[in-house]
Protein backbone atom coordinates (compact mmCIF):
# COMPACT_ATOMS: atom_id res chain seq x y z
CA UNK A 1 0.00 0.00 0.00
CA UNK A 2 1.26 3.43 -0.88
CA UNK A 3 1.58 6.16 2.04
CA UNK A 4 2.36 9.29 2.93
CA UNK A 5 2.80 9.45 6.59
CA UNK A 6 3.75 12.68 8.04
CA UNK A 7 5.38 13.19 11.36
CA UNK A 8 2.98 12.90 14.81
CA UNK A 9 5.12 15.83 16.21
CA UNK A 10 7.68 18.18 14.85
CA UNK A 11 11.11 16.65 14.62
CA UNK A 12 13.83 18.94 16.58
CA UNK A 13 17.25 18.93 16.58
CA UNK A 14 17.51 17.03 19.69
CA UNK A 15 16.03 13.42 20.59
CA UNK A 16 12.42 14.26 20.71
CA UNK A 17 11.06 13.50 24.68
CA UNK A 18 7.88 11.52 26.02
CA UNK A 19 7.40 11.12 29.38
CA UNK A 20 5.77 11.18 32.58
CA UNK A 21 4.27 8.55 34.88
CA UNK A 22 3.47 4.98 33.74
CA UNK A 23 -0.28 5.45 34.96
CA UNK A 24 -2.07 8.27 36.33
CA UNK A 25 -2.66 7.61 39.70
CA UNK A 26 -4.34 10.96 41.83
CA UNK A 27 -4.25 14.58 40.75
CA UNK A 28 -1.56 15.49 42.82
CA UNK A 29 0.75 13.24 41.57
CA UNK A 30 0.13 13.34 37.93
CA UNK A 31 0.51 17.69 38.57
CA UNK A 32 3.62 17.40 40.61
CA UNK A 33 5.23 14.92 38.34
CA UNK A 34 4.06 17.92 35.30
CA UNK A 35 5.19 20.71 37.73
CA UNK A 36 8.80 18.91 38.73
CA UNK A 37 9.53 18.63 34.57
CA UNK A 38 8.60 22.31 33.51
CA UNK A 39 11.22 23.22 37.16
CA UNK A 40 13.39 21.63 35.57
CA UNK A 41 13.44 23.08 32.25
CA UNK A 42 13.21 19.61 30.46
CA UNK A 43 11.90 19.97 27.44
CA UNK A 44 8.84 17.70 27.19
CA UNK A 45 7.44 17.19 23.68
CA UNK A 46 4.74 15.19 25.00
CA UNK A 47 3.45 14.38 28.72
CA UNK A 48 2.39 10.89 28.82
CA UNK A 49 -0.06 9.21 31.32
CA UNK A 50 -2.02 6.05 31.72
CA UNK A 51 -5.77 6.57 31.93
CA UNK A 52 -6.01 2.90 31.32
CA UNK A 53 -3.71 0.44 31.80
CA UNK A 54 -3.92 -2.98 30.37
CA UNK A 55 -2.48 -5.49 32.84
CA UNK A 56 -1.25 -9.09 32.69
CA UNK A 57 -2.65 -9.96 35.56
CA UNK A 58 -6.29 -9.17 36.99
CA UNK A 59 -4.97 -7.80 40.55
CA UNK A 60 -2.92 -5.39 39.65
CA UNK A 61 -3.93 -1.44 39.24
CA UNK A 62 -6.48 -1.22 35.56
CA UNK A 63 -5.88 3.05 35.63
CA UNK A 64 -8.54 5.81 37.41
CA UNK A 65 -10.44 5.93 34.32
CA UNK A 66 -11.86 8.90 33.25
CA UNK A 67 -11.39 11.40 35.22
CA UNK A 68 -7.74 11.42 34.88
CA UNK A 69 -8.64 12.79 31.81
CA UNK A 70 -9.04 15.90 33.12
CA UNK A 71 -5.81 15.84 35.03
CA UNK A 72 -3.72 15.70 31.66
CA UNK A 73 -6.00 18.47 30.60
CA UNK A 74 -5.03 20.67 33.26
CA UNK A 75 -1.26 19.83 32.37
CA UNK A 76 -1.59 20.82 29.15
CA UNK A 77 -3.10 24.01 30.37
CA UNK A 78 -1.14 24.45 33.11
CA UNK A 79 2.56 23.70 31.78
CA UNK A 80 1.99 23.92 28.14
CA UNK A 81 3.13 20.69 27.29
CA UNK A 82 0.92 18.62 24.89
CA UNK A 83 -0.57 15.33 26.05
CA UNK A 84 -0.87 11.87 25.14
CA UNK A 85 -2.42 8.47 26.46
CA UNK A 86 -2.92 5.25 25.38
CA UNK A 87 -6.42 3.87 23.89
CA UNK A 88 -7.61 0.52 24.09
CA UNK A 89 -10.78 0.96 22.38
CA UNK A 90 -13.95 3.01 20.49
CA UNK A 91 -14.99 4.30 23.75
CA UNK A 92 -11.21 5.50 24.91
CA UNK A 93 -10.63 7.45 21.72
CA UNK A 94 -14.02 9.08 22.28
CA UNK A 95 -13.40 10.18 25.90
CA UNK A 96 -10.14 11.45 25.18
CA UNK A 97 -10.73 13.50 22.09
CA UNK A 98 -13.70 15.18 24.30
CA UNK A 99 -11.30 16.13 26.86
CA UNK A 100 -9.14 17.60 24.16
CA UNK A 101 -5.74 14.62 24.66
CA UNK A 102 -3.00 15.95 21.64
CA UNK A 103 -1.91 13.03 20.43
CA UNK A 104 -3.06 9.03 21.18
CA UNK A 105 -1.08 5.77 21.65
CA UNK A 106 -1.74 2.37 20.23
CA UNK A 107 -0.68 -0.47 23.52
CA UNK A 108 1.31 -3.30 22.47
CA UNK A 109 -1.26 -5.33 23.57
CA UNK A 110 -3.71 -3.50 21.14
CA UNK A 111 -1.54 -3.94 18.19
CA UNK A 112 -1.41 -7.37 18.45
CA UNK A 113 -5.15 -7.81 17.76
CA UNK A 114 -6.47 -6.81 14.73
CA UNK A 115 -9.88 -6.67 15.90
CA UNK A 116 -9.10 -3.80 18.86
CA UNK A 117 -6.81 -1.86 15.86
CA UNK A 118 -9.70 -1.45 13.35
CA UNK A 119 -11.83 -1.07 15.82
CA UNK A 120 -10.00 2.18 17.16
CA UNK A 121 -8.93 2.75 13.24
CA UNK A 122 -13.08 3.17 12.43
CA UNK A 123 -13.52 5.39 15.85
CA UNK A 124 -11.03 7.89 14.52
CA UNK A 125 -12.05 8.07 11.17
CA UNK A 126 -12.49 11.67 10.40
CA UNK A 127 -10.44 12.57 13.13
CA UNK A 128 -7.33 14.80 12.92
CA UNK A 129 -5.09 13.45 15.21
CA UNK A 130 -1.32 12.35 15.53
CA UNK A 131 -1.40 8.06 17.00
CA UNK A 132 1.40 6.47 17.96
CA UNK A 133 1.65 2.99 17.22
CA UNK A 134 3.61 0.56 19.74
CA UNK A 135 5.31 -2.86 18.22
CA UNK A 136 2.71 -5.73 19.04
CA UNK A 137 4.29 -8.16 22.08
CA UNK A 138 5.26 -10.78 19.89
CA UNK A 139 7.97 -10.55 17.51
CA UNK A 140 5.69 -9.98 14.60
CA UNK A 141 6.57 -7.25 12.10
CA UNK A 142 3.72 -7.50 9.37
CA UNK A 143 1.71 -6.97 12.39
CA UNK A 144 2.72 -3.94 13.14
CA UNK A 145 2.85 -2.68 9.66
CA UNK A 146 -0.84 -4.15 9.42
CA UNK A 147 -1.41 -1.94 12.30
CA UNK A 148 0.03 1.32 10.45
CA UNK A 149 -2.00 0.58 7.33
CA UNK A 150 -5.32 0.01 9.40
CA UNK A 151 -4.64 3.41 11.11
CA UNK A 152 -3.28 5.30 7.61
CA UNK A 153 -6.53 3.94 5.90
CA UNK A 154 -9.12 5.33 9.05
CA UNK A 155 -7.20 8.65 7.13
CA UNK A 156 -4.83 9.24 10.11
CA UNK A 157 -1.39 10.33 8.67
CA UNK A 158 0.30 11.72 11.03
CA UNK A 159 1.60 8.13 12.21
CA UNK A 160 4.71 7.28 14.32
CA UNK A 161 5.99 4.13 15.74
CA UNK A 162 6.77 3.27 19.22
CA UNK A 163 9.50 0.35 20.10
CA UNK A 164 8.94 -1.21 23.42
CA UNK A 165 10.79 -4.91 22.94
CA UNK A 166 9.00 -7.88 22.44
CA UNK A 167 7.46 -10.73 25.06
CA UNK A 168 9.99 -13.52 25.81
CA UNK A 169 10.03 -16.37 27.64
CA UNK A 170 12.73 -16.34 30.58
CA UNK A 171 15.37 -14.04 32.38
CA UNK A 172 17.75 -11.86 30.57
CA UNK A 173 18.60 -8.03 31.27
CA UNK A 174 15.47 -6.79 29.18
CA UNK A 175 11.79 -7.40 30.11
CA UNK A 176 11.25 -7.13 26.72
CA UNK A 177 13.72 -8.01 24.13
CA UNK A 178 14.71 -5.16 21.73
CA UNK A 179 15.57 -7.41 18.85
CA UNK A 180 16.51 -4.29 17.44
CA UNK A 181 16.41 -5.89 13.69
CA UNK A 182 12.85 -5.61 13.54
CA UNK A 183 12.36 -1.85 14.12
CA UNK A 184 15.38 -1.42 11.76
CA UNK A 185 13.60 -3.34 9.22
CA UNK A 186 10.56 -0.90 9.53
CA UNK A 187 12.65 2.02 9.20
CA UNK A 188 14.24 0.49 5.99
CA UNK A 189 9.96 0.10 4.40
CA UNK A 190 9.29 3.04 5.74
CA UNK A 191 12.78 5.53 5.91
CA UNK A 192 10.83 8.61 6.92
CA UNK A 193 8.38 7.59 9.94
CA UNK A 194 9.11 8.92 13.14
CA UNK A 195 11.07 5.71 15.20
CA UNK A 196 10.48 6.84 19.01
CA UNK A 197 11.82 4.22 21.90
CA UNK A 198 10.23 3.38 24.87
CA UNK A 199 13.54 2.32 26.80
CA UNK A 200 10.99 1.62 29.92
CA UNK A 201 9.22 -0.65 28.85
CA UNK A 202 12.22 -2.52 27.35
CA UNK A 203 14.25 -2.24 30.50
CA UNK A 204 11.74 -3.31 33.07
CA UNK A 205 13.75 -1.52 35.68
CA UNK A 206 16.13 1.71 35.89
CA UNK A 207 19.40 0.17 34.96
CA UNK A 208 19.84 0.17 31.41
CA UNK A 209 17.30 3.13 30.71
CA UNK A 210 20.60 5.29 30.12
CA UNK A 211 22.42 2.51 27.61
CA UNK A 212 18.92 1.35 25.50
CA UNK A 213 18.29 5.25 25.11
CA UNK A 214 21.68 5.62 23.52
CA UNK A 215 21.70 2.44 21.09
CA UNK A 216 18.15 3.90 19.74
CA UNK A 217 19.84 7.22 18.78
CA UNK A 218 22.77 5.48 17.72
CA UNK A 219 20.10 3.54 15.49
CA UNK A 220 19.16 7.12 14.22
CA UNK A 221 15.46 6.94 16.32
CA UNK A 222 13.95 10.24 16.47
CA UNK A 223 13.94 10.13 20.28
CA UNK A 224 12.66 8.20 23.44
CA UNK A 225 9.69 7.59 25.62
CA UNK A 226 10.68 7.07 29.33
CA UNK A 227 8.34 6.79 32.13
CA UNK A 228 8.96 9.81 34.77
CA UNK A 229 7.14 9.82 38.51
CA UNK A 230 7.12 11.87 41.57
CA UNK A 231 7.91 8.81 43.76
CA UNK A 232 8.90 5.79 41.45
CA UNK A 233 9.24 3.27 44.22
CA UNK A 234 5.84 3.77 45.71
CA UNK A 235 4.11 4.29 41.86
CA UNK A 236 1.02 1.85 41.18
CA UNK A 237 1.98 0.23 38.00
CA UNK A 238 5.99 -0.32 36.73
CA UNK A 239 7.66 0.80 40.00
CA UNK A 240 10.89 -0.83 39.12
CA UNK A 241 11.52 0.79 35.87
CA UNK A 242 10.41 4.37 36.87
CA UNK A 243 12.69 7.37 37.56
CA UNK A 244 12.08 10.66 38.86
CA UNK A 245 12.48 13.97 36.96
CA UNK A 246 15.31 15.04 38.53
CA UNK A 247 16.90 11.36 37.87
CA UNK A 248 15.46 11.54 34.15
CA UNK A 249 17.35 14.62 33.89
CA UNK A 250 20.56 13.75 35.54
CA UNK A 251 20.91 10.30 34.53
CA UNK A 252 19.82 10.00 31.26
CA UNK A 253 18.43 13.05 29.14
CA UNK A 254 21.87 15.29 29.79
CA UNK A 255 24.28 12.21 28.78
CA UNK A 256 22.64 11.29 25.80
CA UNK A 257 24.40 11.96 22.23
CA UNK A 258 22.24 12.47 19.37
CA UNK A 259 24.16 11.47 15.91
CA UNK A 260 25.70 14.05 13.95
CA UNK A 261 23.19 12.37 10.23
CA UNK A 262 20.44 14.29 10.10
CA UNK A 263 17.36 12.74 11.48
CA UNK A 264 16.27 12.87 7.52
CA UNK A 265 19.30 11.51 6.46
CA UNK A 266 18.85 9.74 2.99
CA UNK A 267 21.34 7.67 3.57
CA UNK A 268 19.97 5.76 6.52
CA UNK A 269 20.95 2.10 6.48
CA UNK A 270 23.65 2.53 4.23
CA UNK A 271 26.46 4.66 5.97
CA UNK A 272 29.17 3.68 8.35
CA UNK A 273 27.83 4.91 11.26
CA UNK A 274 24.74 3.36 10.83
CA UNK A 275 26.20 -0.33 10.22
CA UNK A 276 28.57 0.15 12.59
CA UNK A 277 25.83 1.13 15.00
CA UNK A 278 24.06 -2.23 14.23
CA UNK A 279 27.45 -4.36 14.06
CA UNK A 280 26.89 -2.65 18.10
CA UNK A 281 23.71 -4.14 18.69
CA UNK A 282 24.87 -7.57 16.92
CA UNK A 283 27.62 -7.91 19.21
CA UNK A 284 25.62 -7.11 22.41
CA UNK A 285 23.63 -9.94 21.68
CA UNK A 286 25.98 -11.89 20.83
CA UNK A 287 27.53 -11.99 24.56
CA UNK A 288 24.21 -12.12 26.55
CA UNK A 289 23.89 -15.44 24.52
CA UNK A 290 27.07 -16.96 24.97
CA UNK A 291 26.23 -15.36 28.73
CA UNK A 292 22.89 -17.93 28.54
CA UNK A 293 24.95 -20.71 27.36
CA UNK A 294 27.19 -20.68 30.04
CA UNK A 295 24.41 -20.82 32.37
CA UNK A 296 22.87 -23.92 30.74
CA UNK A 297 26.13 -25.41 30.80
CA UNK A 298 26.34 -24.69 34.82
CA UNK A 299 22.98 -26.80 35.29
CA UNK A 300 24.23 -29.81 33.40
CA UNK A 301 27.29 -29.15 35.57
CA UNK A 302 24.92 -29.84 38.57
CA UNK A 303 23.22 -32.55 36.81
CA UNK A 304 26.49 -34.32 36.07
CA UNK A 305 27.50 -33.87 39.78
CA UNK A 306 24.99 -35.35 41.10
CA UNK A 307 25.07 -38.30 38.76
CA UNK A 308 28.44 -38.65 39.15
CA UNK A 309 28.68 -38.35 35.53
CA UNK A 310 32.61 -36.77 33.84
CA UNK A 311 32.36 -33.44 32.68
CA UNK A 312 33.52 -34.53 28.80
CA UNK A 313 31.49 -36.30 27.29
CA UNK A 314 33.51 -36.42 23.79
CA UNK A 315 30.46 -38.25 21.75
CA UNK A 316 28.47 -35.15 22.75
CA UNK A 317 31.24 -32.38 22.02
CA UNK A 318 31.38 -34.35 18.63
CA UNK A 319 28.12 -33.99 17.70
CA UNK A 320 27.77 -30.15 18.23
CA UNK A 321 31.27 -29.71 16.41
CA UNK A 322 29.32 -31.90 13.61
CA UNK A 323 26.09 -29.96 13.55
CA UNK A 324 27.84 -26.68 13.89
CA UNK A 325 30.04 -27.46 10.51
CA UNK A 326 27.11 -28.47 8.82
CA UNK A 327 25.16 -25.21 9.31
CA UNK A 328 28.29 -22.94 8.90
CA UNK A 329 29.22 -23.98 5.50
CA UNK A 330 25.84 -22.97 3.25
CA UNK A 331 26.30 -19.28 5.45
CA UNK A 332 29.69 -18.54 4.39
CA UNK A 333 31.29 -19.29 7.45
CA UNK A 334 34.92 -20.69 7.01
CA UNK A 335 35.85 -24.07 8.78
CA UNK A 336 38.68 -22.90 10.25
CA UNK A 337 37.01 -19.69 12.08
CA UNK A 338 33.89 -21.89 13.07
CA UNK A 339 36.27 -24.78 14.55
CA UNK A 340 38.21 -21.77 16.92
CA UNK A 341 35.03 -20.82 18.00
CA UNK A 342 33.81 -23.27 19.01
CA UNK A 343 36.29 -24.98 20.87
CA UNK A 344 36.76 -21.20 22.52
CA UNK A 345 33.46 -21.78 24.16
CA UNK A 346 33.31 -25.34 25.01
CA UNK A 347 36.33 -24.61 26.97
CA UNK A 348 34.99 -21.66 28.31
CA UNK A 349 31.82 -23.96 29.15
CA UNK A 350 33.64 -26.83 31.05
CA UNK A 351 35.59 -24.38 33.17
CA UNK A 352 31.78 -22.56 34.26
CA UNK A 353 31.16 -26.80 35.22
CA UNK A 354 34.43 -27.14 36.95
CA UNK A 355 33.36 -24.37 39.15
CA UNK A 356 30.41 -26.06 39.77
CA UNK A 357 31.91 -29.17 40.90
CA UNK A 358 34.39 -27.81 43.09
CA UNK A 359 31.85 -25.70 44.82
CA UNK A 360 29.63 -28.70 45.68
CA UNK A 361 32.67 -30.55 47.03
CA UNK A 362 33.70 -28.36 48.78
CA UNK A 363 30.34 -27.72 50.21
CA UNK A 364 30.46 -31.89 51.38
CA UNK A 365 33.76 -31.16 52.97
CA UNK A 366 32.35 -28.26 55.20
C1 LIG B 1 2.71 1.86 28.94
O1 LIG B 1 3.21 2.62 28.11
O2 LIG B 1 2.61 2.12 30.15
C2 LIG B 1 2.30 0.51 28.48
C3 LIG B 1 1.33 -0.17 29.06
O3 LIG B 1 3.04 0.11 27.47
P1 LIG B 1 3.03 -1.20 26.54
O4 LIG B 1 1.83 -1.13 25.70
O5 LIG B 1 4.29 -0.97 25.79
O6 LIG B 1 3.11 -2.39 27.46
MN1 LIG C 1 4.26 1.45 32.04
Amino acid sequence: MEMQIKAPLDKKNRPILITGPCSAETEAQVMATAEQLANLNIEVDLFRAGIWKPRTRPDNFEGIGFEGLHWLRKVKDTYGFRVTTEVANTQHVFEALKIGIDVLWLGARTTVNPFSVQEIADALKGVDIPVFIKNPINPDLKLWMGAVERIYKAGIDRIGLVHRGFSQYGHTIYRNAPQWQIPIELKRIFPDIMMICDASHICGSRDHLFEVSQTALDLNYDGVMLESHIDPDNAWSDAKQQVTPFQLKEMILSRLTARSTGQDDPNFLSNIEDLRARIDVIDKELIQQLANRMQIAEMIGQYKKQNNIAILQPSRWNEIFTKAMEQAGPLGLSEEFVSKMLKAIHQESIYHQEKIMRAESNQQVE
